[in-house]
């Protein structure tokens, strides 16, 4: 199986199905709620590498990071020079953490090292923090005065927030949580301390953010645990979309029937301030108390792309990018991947995953002296669970439409779960473990 084939397949759906068995969202039943590590076992082992020479420096070694590390080094030869450089030595994954909050995963269970593209791969791993870039000299410059030459840069740094007039003086007691860590363990406490007939009220901002379902899926699941432990509890969603911006039927259904009552859904609501004395928000529908405050602020490119003169080119928040190589359209040898860049495709590890591969191979052919592929396909296969034993799913095939230099839905090629079940609920772990054993290990 050669480089473009695999990616082919990994497009398809195809390489989903060998990965995760369950990349359809159909199939499967078994339940495995360990961290696990599989998933690299896909990998011909008579790809051929690559004869591409040269430095590539990947920063951030999250979801994209990682997986752009771990195929360079895979699919590169031995002239090709891979440096990972992340801020934290323990990746905690966003995936799976509203299930944290209602204590059926433990922080632990979903934390994640880069040893294994080292001592496997031999990606060089750097812990640092990297505050500026030099692209006229491709020269990366770290926060403890060091620096490192690159003949091709990888940016992958994920998302920064806008900030919230009263949300950062909150301190502790108000936590948007949608960065896996801290915040997800405080949040999670807040909710365990709820009374009975509390009320939890979360915000979502306009798209584009990371996880599109994600909030939805946080109001699924903080609802299904009040309703058996604090009665009379209740779930206020303020969305400042028009509508549910993800899965929608899947998730009218869950507002309607499944928790209906418990949660309270506003579509067009904005946030203009949070007063942390009063625990109230100050939204376009007026003002707005709860006992637990889970406001989820706008969202741009990660700070390392935005203080980059010039990367931060659509609206101002996100990097531009020409998604056969994920090439910055502004500066030339920086790619930019996963959430940090304005692609079509949604903000999601698993699309990070598919960007990074795609990126990879076309740094290698163009470092051996060709062009990227010309028709990259990416795919996202995504579980959202509803209650504490059901979940729903949402696939996505992606190709590249030359007439718009776009990754566009392939008519056909998507699907949707007809309901939240427990199958799904089981697949899902199984989904995980092999989309995070296929980046980290
Ligand atoms: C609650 C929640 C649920 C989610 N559920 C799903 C799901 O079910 N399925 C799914 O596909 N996606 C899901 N996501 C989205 C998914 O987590 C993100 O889309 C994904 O993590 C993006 O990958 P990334 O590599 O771009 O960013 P990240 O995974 O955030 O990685 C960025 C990395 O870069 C590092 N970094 C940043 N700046 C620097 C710097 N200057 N120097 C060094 N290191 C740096 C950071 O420390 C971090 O490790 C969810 C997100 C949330 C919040």
């Amino acid at each position: 199986m050669d480089r473009r084939k695999f990616i082919t397949l990994l497009g398809s759906g195809t390489l989903g199905m060998l990965l995760n068995g369950c990349g359809g969202g159909g199939g499967g039943s078994s339940s495995d709620t360990s961290t696990g590590t599989g998933g690299t076992g896909a990998v011909s082992p008579t790809i051929p590498t690559s004869s591409a020479s040269g430095r590539v420096i990947v920063v951030g070694g999250g979801m994209a990071g990682a997986t752009a590390a771990k195929f360079l080094r895979l699919w590169g030869g031995s002239g090709l020079d891979v440096t990972l450089i992340e801020r934290d030595r323990q990746y905690q994954s966003n995936i799976l953490s509203n299930l944290v909050l209602t204590g059926q995963r433990s922080m632990a269970s979903l934390a994640y090292t880069h040893d294994k593209l080292s001592s496997v791969y031999g990606v060089k791993v750097v812990y640092g923090n990297v505050a500026e870039i030099d692209p006229a000299g491709k020269r990366v410059h770290l926060a403890d005065n060091s620096s490192l030459p690159y003949d091709r840069l990888i940016l992958a740094p994920g998302i920064a927030f806008d900030t919230l007039p009263g949300l950062e003086s909150a301190g502790d007691r108000i936590v948007h949580a949608w960065q896996a860590g801290p915040q997800t363990v405080t949040l999670q406490q807040q909710i365990a301390g709820m009374n009975a007939g509390g009320v939890f009220v979360m915000t979502i901002p306009k798209t584009p953010y990371r996880c599109p379902p994600g909030p939805y899926e946080r109001a699924c699941m903080v609802a299904d645990y009040l309703k058996t432990r604090k009665a009379g509890a209740k779930v206020i969603v303020l969305d400042a979309n028009a509508s549910i911006a993800a899965e929608p039927a899947t998730f009218e259904t869950a507002f309607n029937f499944t928790h209906a009552g418990v949660i309270e859904y506003h579509s067009g609501v904005t946030i203009n301030s949070i007063d942390p004395s009063t625990q109230t928000l100050d939204t376009s529908a007026g003002l707005i108390r709860g006992d637990v405050l889970n406001p989820i602020p706008p969202q741009r490119a990660g700070t390392i792309v935005s203080n980059t003169a010039g990367l931060a080119n659509v609206n101002g928040r996100w990097a531009g990018v020409d998604v056969r190589s994920y090439e910055s359209t502004a500066l030339a040898g920086i790619h930019i991947i996963g959430d940090a860049n304005g692609s079509t495709q949604p903000k999601a590890g698993h699309i990070a995953n598919a960007e990074a591969k795609v990126c990879a191979d076309a740094i290698l052919r163009i470092l051996a002296g060709g062009s990227p592929d010309p028709e990259p396909v990416t795919n996202s296969a995504c579980y959202s669970p509803i209650t504490a034993s059901t979940a729903s799913w949402l696939t996505v095939v992606f190709g590249y439409d030359s007439a718009t230099g776009t990754m566009k839905a392939v008519p056909g090629a998507a699907g949707e779960a007809s309901s939240a079940t427990r199958d799904n609920y089981d697949d899902m772990f199984v989904w995980f473990n092999n989309l995070m054993g296929d980046t980290f290990a």
